[in-house]
């Protein structure tokens, strides 16, 4: 499946032999922790809010009383995200192919993509497959093309999408697939503009054309990017005597690239002219050093969908306060439970970086840009535990994802749970059926990691998502475990 760093993460451990620790949770203070973050004064965490900015200072105190240090660049680590973008009256995109124009419709057969910046770009075309340019896996679009001061098509997601033994992350997207990872991937090759194309052939039904203003989302790389619908870029592969099928299967079959530039019979003349707010969001990051320098990332989102925006899963209650108890306070409220337990312990062989991301809801933004722009090595990081919706555990069932990640994970966790208080019905979660969290984000640099959650309910996004519904013993539960095994991934 994935490829992995520490192959060897606890390889010659003797885990039955190893004494079983685990943390005292206190389940009165952990209650509280995700009483407080699910309260009114935070207004259901919405990214780019000045209450979720509140929750930023308040979980920073939290670390910081705890005894832990902030780490290279503070407790905050700021990022942008746009919270609306409009396209202006001289957003416009034509082609003329063999000397006729057409001027494409704004919303129907194009948009501007919310990450775009404002310019204009005119005259050849490009097509650099799906825009990837990854020597790790020995791809590169962009191999032997010239795209300086041109424009570049290139495709949604990832080559081999649908293989399990994709060198591509197969049916979890790597970091190459992201929208903003190609951007930059065409900005740095000297490209003057982007159109994005949805990978037609691979996701038949799906509506082609992403809208603006569902444009919550990272900041400007830096160049002027659209959306264009399959049915215009067909009409060019046409022209250039090509067809989508063949193309996406060409390179799924071979890894090669099937780039080219179209007759100059055909040329694009775009303009972008986004009116965009962008507002800060942070991470909160805490520092506990271990004797070497490797460390283990602890991390669960503590943003949610403020009042209900256009991720309620109850519409009718839009615009009341969700407030998330689950949905993460109770995953942040077990970070800080941890942080407290680990701080109070001697010094650990590896050091502990706790992380609360921002921007989770709107697609894993802070994770995302943590994992470019992190404040300690990432070659260090041997493993990652996130924590989401972990407190409404029933027949005492526990998800946990991400064991086949390492090897030894599996062996861990089934020692771990043997010896517990009690085993958990353990049941996988990689298929990714119950949405994604931070560590999808994490796994693309290829961290084993491990994920722990207590499933989904009808009261998940909608403001039924309330702290009396907690169940606080089983998530301390769930946190002892993850304890116990975050004790040996630190020893
Ligand atoms: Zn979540
Ligand atoms: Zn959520």
């Amino acid at each position: 499946m994935r490829r992995l760093r520490s192959a060897s993460l606890l390889a010659g451990l003797l885990l039955a032999a190893l004494p079983i620790l685990g943390a005292g949770i206190d389940t009165a203070q952990y209650l509280e922790d995700v009483k407080t973050l699910s309260s009114a004064k935070f207004k259901g965490r919405l990214s780019g809010t000045r209450e979720l900015d509140e929750a930023a200072q308040w979980l920073a105190a939290r670390f910081q009383e705890i005894g832990l240090r902030p780490p290279p660049g503070g407790f905050l680590q700021r990022f942008h995200v746009t919270t609306a973008a409009q396209a202006g009256r001289s957003t416009r995109l034509s082609y003329t192919l063999g000397g006729k124009t057409t001027v494409l419709k704004l919303s129907e057969e194009y948009t501007p993509l919310g990450l775009s910046s404002n310019g204009a770009a005119s005259g050849p075309l490009v097509f650099a497959g799906y825009g990837i340019t990854a020597p790790e896996y020995g791809y590169d679009d962009y191999a032997g093309l010239d795209v300086r001061g041109k424009v570049v098509v290139i495709l949604r997601h990832e080559p081999q999408e649908y293989d399990d033994r994709s060198v591509f992350g197969g049916r979890v997207y790597t970091n190459h697939a992201q929208i903003e990872s190609k951007a930059v991937n065409a900005l740095r090759h000297g490209a003057a503009a982007l159109i994005l194309v949805d990978d037609a052939p691979s996701h038949r039904g799906s509506a082609g054309l992403e809208k603006l203003g569902n444009g919550i989302g990272p900041d400007a790389p830096g160049i002027p990017a659209v959306e264009i619908k399959p049915a215009i870029f067909e009409k060019w592969l046409e022209a250039a005597g090509q067809s989508f099928e063949k193309i996406i299967e060409g390179i799924d079959e071979d890894l090669r690239p099937r780039s080219f530039a179209f007759p100059a019979a055909l040329t694009v003349d775009l303009t972008v002219d986004l009116h965009r707010e962008t507002r800060p969001v942070y991470n909160v990051l805490a520092w506990l050093p271990g004797t070497t320098e490797e460390y283990v990332i602890a991390c669960a989102h503590y943003d949610h969908v403020g009042l209900g925006q256009q991720y309620s899963m109850d519409p009718s209650r839009r615009g009341e306060i969700h407030p998330g108890a689950d949905d993460n306070a109770s995953g942040t409220a077990g970070v800080l439970a941890l942080a407290r337990w680990f701080a109070a312990q001697p010094p650990p062989r590896r050091g502990i970086l706790f992380i609360a991301f921002g921007g989770e809801e709107f697609g894993l933004l802070g994770s995302n840009y943590y994992l470019r722009n992190p404040v300690l090595p990432l070659s260090n990081a041997v493993a990652v535990i996130n924590l989401d919706m972990i407190g409404r555990m029933r027949d005492n069932k526990l998800y946990v994802g991400g064991a086949e990640s390492s090897p030894g994970f599996k062996q861990l966790i089934a020692e771990m749970n043997r010896n517990g208080d009690g085993p958990f019905e353990i049941e996988d979660d990689d298929t990714g059926d119950y949405g994604s969290s931070d560590h999808f984000a994490l796994a693309t640099a290829e961290i084993p990691y491990l994920f722990f959650f207590t499933g989904l309910h009808p009261d998940y996004h909608t403001p039924r998502d309330t702290w009396d519904r907690i169940n606080a013993a089983g998530a301390a539960r769930v946190l002892q475990f993850v304890s116990r095994i975050l004790e040996h991934l630190v020893q």
